[in-house]
Formats: C-alpha cells, sequence, structure tokens
C-alpha cells in the first residue's frame, strides 16, 4: 500500500500528507475500523 490515507481530527479533512492543508494540524492515520456484529452479539 504505498498510499496511506491520512485524517485530520480538527476538520475531519482526509489528506495524503502529515499535515493538514486547511489547519496545518497533524494528521492521524485513517484506519477503517469497524465494529464487528459478532462480537456485539457474542458478548450477549
Ligand atoms: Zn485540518
Amino acid at each position: 500500500m504505498p498510499k496511506k490515507l491520512k485524517k485530520c481530527k480538527d476538520c475531519k479533512t482526509y489528506t495524503l500528507k502529515d499535515i493538514c492543508k486547511k489547519c496545518e494540524s497533524q494528521t492521524t492515520n485513517a484506519h477503517y475500523k469497524f465494529v464487528r456484529i459478532r462480537d456485539v452479539q457474542k458478548s450477549k
């Protein structure tokens, strides 16, 4: 994966750079984390 999508916490803008263009804040890696329904049901 050559391109790592990142996201700015402040303005919620997705970017490929470490620094947000809009607010110049440091961006974080945008991992696609989804809550698994199986785990939720399993905890019942
Ligand atoms: Zn920003």
